[in-house]
């Protein structure tokens, strides 16, 4: 479904991501876990076709992402971003109708199936209770789900989300990750997840990427990735994985970073001792 060969990214010359190779298939669950600034995002916005490739090719099913047109791209694809900023005074079931506009030809209007799946999308994400309300006067949580409800309006085939339970309380952050996994097991849709809280990735990805210093480096299941060597490796904060009611959980152990190897200050400031004040 989704290939990435040889492919490098960047912004202004700068490189971000090198030498990815990947391979998704229909119906999986992706995900992308890495410290901040790794590059989840910019991964995600290439396979968007927002961003080209410095170099290398991606392909979604078989065809190169660059000889897609826009709209041909938002009938396969749709992708949540973390910030939406919307300045438009649309109420909540205007915007998800938006995301019928691939699927129907320029000034046609909504066909009755095109409402119905409109509906629905504001069902699952139970956004319909405030259908007819102005998106500026929702929280940040609720609009979330709102830019959720339009792009499963688009009925993609894949769906990219960016740290899409950031916002959220945390019923609504198991909802949503509950809801994209029953979508990719009973529709075959499937989905890319950049995630900041790896027990997300633990539990609800099939597989996981791991990004750091601009490349991919460990990939597969994971429970195989988000081992506790390879997370104090690259997050610098030591972890236990404990079990408990039949799930494993990643644990930090609060105030307990590892060192870090290559300070970007140099030398680093010396920390206050506590107990020593000023001539103590
Ligand atoms: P992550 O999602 O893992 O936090 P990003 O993909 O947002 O990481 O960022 C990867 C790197 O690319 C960072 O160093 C960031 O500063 C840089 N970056 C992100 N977006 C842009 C942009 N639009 N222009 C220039 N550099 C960017």
């Amino acid at each position: 479904m989704i290939r990435l060969e040889r492919v490098r990214l960047g912004y202004d010359g700068r490189l971000v991501l090198r030498d990815l190779e990947l391979e998704i298939a229909p119906g999986e669950v992706f995900g992308l876990v890495g410290p901040n600034g790794s590059g989840k995002t910019t991964l995600l916005r290439a396979i968007s076709g927002r961003l080209s490739p410095h170099a290398g090719a991606i392909y979604l099913d078989l065809r190169r992402l660059s000889e897609l047109s826009s709209r041909e791209l938002a009938r396969e694809l749709a992708m949540l971003e973390q910030e939406i900023s919307c300045s438009f005074d649309f109420t909540v079931r205007e915007i998800v109708e938006l995301g019928r506009l691939p699927h129907r030809a320029r000034w046609q209007r909504l066909s009755r199936q095109d409402h119905e799946i409109v509906t629905r999308a504001l069902w699952l994400t139970d956004t319909l209770p405030f259908a007819d309300r102005s998106i500026q006067r929702l929280s940040s949580g609720e609009r979330q789900r709102v830019w959720l409800a339009l792009a499963l309006a688009q009925e993609p085939k894949v769906l990219l989300l960016d740290e899409p339970t950031a916002h959220l309380d945390f019923n609504y952050q198991i909802e949503i990750m509950e809801l994209v996994c029953s979508l990719a097991q009973e529709q075959n849709l499937t989905v890319l997840v950049s995630l900041h809280d790896l027990n997300w990735a633990l539990h609800y990805t099939d597989r996981v990427a791991l990004l750091s210093e601009g490349r991919v480096i460990a990939l597969g299941e994971p429970e195989r990735v988000l081992t506790e060597k390879l997370i104090e490796q690259v997050f610098r904060v030591r972890v236990r994985i404990v079990d408990g009611t039949g799930e494993r959980y990643i644990v930090p152990l609060f105030g307990d970073l590892s060192p870090n190897p290559s300070p970007k200050v140099g030398g680093g400031f010396p920390l206050p001792v506590p107990g020593r004040g000023p001539g103590g």
